[in-house]
Order: C-alpha cells, then sequence, then structure tokens
C-alpha cells in the first residue's frame, strides 16, 4: 500500500514560565492509505499536541510532514485551508465541539459552509448531503432537527463524525474520540469508525490513552512518553511481543488480563514527569524498575528489533547486542 503521511523529526516546544516543554520531540513516522496507526501513552505524553501539529492546528516548532509526497509543513494559511478538507479531526468530546444552538442538520452543514462548498442558498444540495451523512453514521433521519443537548453521548460523537466526514477527507486524526463515552456506547462507535474506514478507505491517525481501545483497529501502533516515540510495531506484535517495559506496563494496566499477553506483568510506578526541559537519559528512567546508571545519563535512540518493530531502549538494545555477538 502507499504511503499517505509521512511525519519526519516533527517537534513542538512550548515556551513556559518553567521552561521549553517538549511536548513532542523529534517524532517520525509514516501510514500507508487505508491504515491505521494507534497512537498510545497516558495524558501529558504529547499524543494530542502530535495530532494537531500534523493538521498545522499547532504550528510545529520543527520536522517536515509529507502529505501524500508533498511537504505541507510551510504551506499558507489559505493553503492549509483548503487541504483541511482532506485533513479533519475529530475530538473527545464532542458535546464540547458541538455548538449547542446548532441542530443536527445544521452542524452537519457547518463544515461545508466554511469550506465555501455550498452557500445558504443551496438549501436542497446541503439537505441531500445531510441526509446522506445521517445515514452513513447511523443517525435517524427523525433526529435531524434536534439539538446536541436533546442526544446521548454516542449520538452526539456521531455528529462529530459526520461533520468530519462531509468534506470527503482521505485523513482523520481521531483524537480520543470514544473516551468519553460508557463502555456499551464506546464498541459501537468503534465499529462504526472500522466500518467507515473500510467503505471510504479512510487512514486513521488514532490517538488513545487505552490501548485496549485501539487493539483491533489498528494495524500499528506507536507508544509515546513524555514527547517521544518509545515503542511502535505492528499491533499484533505490540501486544504479543512488547519490548519496553512503559508498554508493558500500559499493557499491565488493562483490568481484564489479555490471554495474548504472555510477558511479565509490571506496575506502573510513580507519575508522569514533566516534559518541561527534560535533559539527558531515558526519560522514563525515574519510573522504570529496570533503570540503571546509565539510563540516567545517556539518551536512547529507537532500534529496529524485528522487522517494523522499534524500540527505545538501552537494555532492548543491550540485549539485541547480545545476541548478535552471539550468533557470529
Ligand atoms: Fe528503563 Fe533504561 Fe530502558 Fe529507559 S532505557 S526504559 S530506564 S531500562
Ligand atoms: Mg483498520
Amino acid at each position: 500500500r502507499q504511503e499517505l503521511l509521512r511525519v519526519d523529526h516533527l517537534k513542538k516546544y512550548f515556551q513556559t514560565p518553567g521552561g521549553l516543554l517538549h511536548a513532542v520531540d523529534d517524532v517520525s513516522f509514516s501510514i500507508r492509505r487505508g491504515e491505521t496507526l494507534g497512537v498510545v501513552g497516558e495524558s501529558g505524553c504529547g499524543k494530542s499536541t502530535l495530532g494537531r501539529a500534523i493538521l498545522r492546528l499547532h504550528e510545529p516548532t520543527s520536522g517536515e510532514i509529507y502529505f501524500k509526497g508533498e511537504n505541507i509543513r510551510n504551506r499558507s494559511r489559505e493553503k492549509m485551508k483548503e487541504l483541511r478538507r482532506n485533513m479533519q479531526i475529530i475530538f473527545q468530546d464532542p458535546f464540547a465541539s458541538l455548538n449547542p444552538r446548532m441542530t443536527v442538520s445544521q452542524a452537519i452543514a457547518e463544515p461545508l459552509l466554511i469550506q465555501k462548498i455550498y452557500t445558504d442558498r443551496d438549501k436542497a444540495q446541503i439537505a441531500r448531503l445531510v441526509r446522506e451523512m445521517m445515514d452513513l453514521v447511523g443517525l435517524a433521519p427523525r433526529l435531524v432537527n434536534t439539538y446536541p443537548h436533546e442526544l446521548d453521548g454516542g449520538r452526539r460523537q456521531r455528529i462529530g463524525i459526520a461533520r468530519a466526514l462531509v468534506l470527503n477527507p482521505e485523513f482523520i486524526v481521531c483524537d480520543e474520540p470514544v473516551s468519553a463515552l460508557d463502555v456499551s456506547i464506546q464498541a459501537q462507535i468503534l465499529n462504526l469508525m472500522q466500518d467507515l474506514q473500510d467503505k471510504l478507505g479512510l487512514t486513521y491517525l488514532f490517538i488513545t490513552h487505552n490501548l485496549s481501545v485501539v487493539k483491533h483497529l489498528s494495524d500499528h501502533i506507536m507508544v509515546m512518553y513524555l514527547g517521544q516515540m518509545v515503542e511502535k510495531a505492528p499491533a499484533k506484535q505490540l501486544f504479543a511481543n512488547p519490548q519496553h517495559p512503559y508498554t508493558k506496563a500500559l499493557l499491565s494496566a488493562i483490568p481484564v488480563p489479555d490471554p495474548e499477553f504472555k510477558t511479565e506483568r509490571i506496575i506502573l510506578q510513580g507519575e508522569l514527569t514533566s516534559p518541561i526541559n527534560p535533559g539527558e537519559g531515558c526519560r522514563f528512567a525515574r519510573r522504570c524498575i529496570y533503570a540503571s546508571e546509565m539510563c540516567f545519563k545517556q539518551n536512547v535512540a529507537l532500534k529496529e528489533v524485528e522487522k517494523e518493530h522499534f524500540v527505545a531502549c538501552h537494555l532492548v538494545e543491550q540485549a539485541t547486542d547480545q545476541e548478535r555477538r552471539r550468533e557470529l
């Protein structure tokens, strides 16, 4: 499959009173057309900033973003607005992202007016498209003139999805789209998103703090910690053979033990430290039960341990070096 998006050495730093916040710190990856990359980590690890920086809702500090082969990092605001038809975002809290004074129909039509695809006068075309979108995301036609507060969380998120899809995009950043929903509704929305991907050939960057949410949806999963990618692998492989201590800890935190998860269970200790002035060494060192002196002093680089499986950990690096020596 063809590459749709590629991100090279992307950084997004914020100046804060306490110092320079390394929200996204040198992240590189690509996503092929029609695939889903799950991005996982605790809140504060930089996942949302990453999603927004790709769409340039936050201007990246440095690095490159290629969409369909074109570098969009320095595109003008006006040209970026055009491109946004093709690159959409679905937000975590559909209630906060919907205007309470807009009906379902108005909310779904709004992106068409903002993008000047239609004007207020094109009532028939707009109504037809709204009906089509409501059908696509499973909203009953009778809801067309209702308001967000009259609907449950699941239906509100269906409106959010319809708003993203009405411009017919190829790429969607899904920023914790089910985290605010009841568990029973989460599965419905995830199934809908999978169906829409299959039907429309969508490509997703799917952000979540919950690994089990992206397990079945993702082709690849990337784990982030304090602005950096610490592990990335095909989804099955990440679950079957996690290598980074942080990934193992996240997997251990899944309440219902996964039968496929056979490695040791690590309980995550301590709190997420601050990405402000992070300094040298592995950023996970203060919480890692395997941390050695070296981990606090020496930066870690990503290493490919198996095909398409990357890990940034001194321990894993040493183990693969030893293995290689044995093979020689
Ligand atoms: Fe733990 Fe060291 Fe690996 Fe960091 S580099 S995850 S501190 S073992
Ligand atoms: Mg998929």
